[in-house]
């Protein structure tokens, strides 16, 4: 089955998230667990929790369609000491969540290297990866890949693949490839998708690919930037999203809408899922 739908609120109580989903007709969809640019939130309240739990059953949401996206303080291959701390303690209490609502994957970027080698960096972000795999046995990361603009690590899959090499509990860390970074990056998303993806899974395999952010592009192939616009909209086309919820790797993984306009949600939801 397809799991679609868009990276929604947890504004009011977590909770809410699974009602906004619902209402969009989505078959799945992101969240953050706490505010996505503070070092420090509240902790989820018991209330909040089971309520979400609740959620998740009686509307028919599956862990396997739920995609929580890191917060965008972390940095994984940060060379500053203060900064790791920091980066490592934010992401431990991310997965401390995902196990208190009992989820299972976390979406976080491979980080930025900012000096020294590309190499130290990789070290750096798989090394953190295993800490945080190592205390939380029952998470799986999606690493995301990037448009890889300045010291920004995972741009290309060869990248990936050498962080991936870095990490012991690789078993349990897969990615998730967003179409606009793709794009960004130079992988021609519109004109042959199949190829992109096949070649992704050449390397990978089909198992690897834990999720999926599809994202048209307000910005050309390999302008190493990063601008979501919505499906249709942008440089990418309707028709290579079309493309890519026909393949059967992307059956029963969460595919996220990171679009900028809300409104177009629940269209774009319907669209993709043949409705
Ligand atoms: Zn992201
Ligand atoms: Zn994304």
């Amino acid at each position: 089955m397809l799991y679609i739908g868009p990276h929604v609120s947890i504004s009011g109580s977590i909770s809410f998230a699974l009602d906004r989903a619902r209402e969009l007709g989505a078959t799945g969809f992101a969240i953050f667990t706490k505010n996505q640019r503070q070092w420090k939130s509240p902790a989820l309240k018991d209330e909040d929790i089971a309520s979400f739990k609740a959620k998740m059953k009686s509307y028919s949401y599956s862990k396997a369609a739920i995609l929580p996206h890191a917060g965008y303080l972390i940095n994984l291959a940060t060379p500053d000491e203060e900064l790791r701390e920091k980066s490592l303690n934010l992401f431990l209490e991310e997965a401390r969540r995902i196990d208190e609502l009992e989820l299972e994957l976390i979406n976080i970027h491979p980080g930025a290297y900012k000096e020294g080698s590309v190499e130290d960096g990789i070290k750096r972000s798989a090394a953190m990866l295993d800490e945080v795999l190592e205390r939380h046995p029952n998470i799986k990361v999606a690493l995301e890949n990037t448009a890889g603009a300045g010291t920004i690590l995972g741009s290309s899959f060869e990248e990936l693949e050498k962080i991936l090499s870095n990490i012991h509990a690789s078993d349990r860390v897969g990615f998730t490839l967003d179409t606009a970074h793709l794009f960004g990056a130079g992988y021609d998303v519109k004109a042959d998708p199949d190829k992109v993806l096949d070649s992704f899974f050449s390397i990978f395999g089909a198992d690897k690919l834990y999720g999926m952010h599809l994202n048209d592009s307000k910005v050309p192939l390999s302008s190493n930037k990063d601008r979501h616009d919505n499906i249709g909209l942008g440089l990418i086309g309707k028709d290579a999203f079309m493309q890519i919820v026909k393949r059967k790797e992307v059956q029963n993984i969460p595919l996220i809408l990171e679009t900028p306009n809300e409104e177009l949600w629940k269209a774009e939801i319907a669209t993709l899922l043949g409705n």
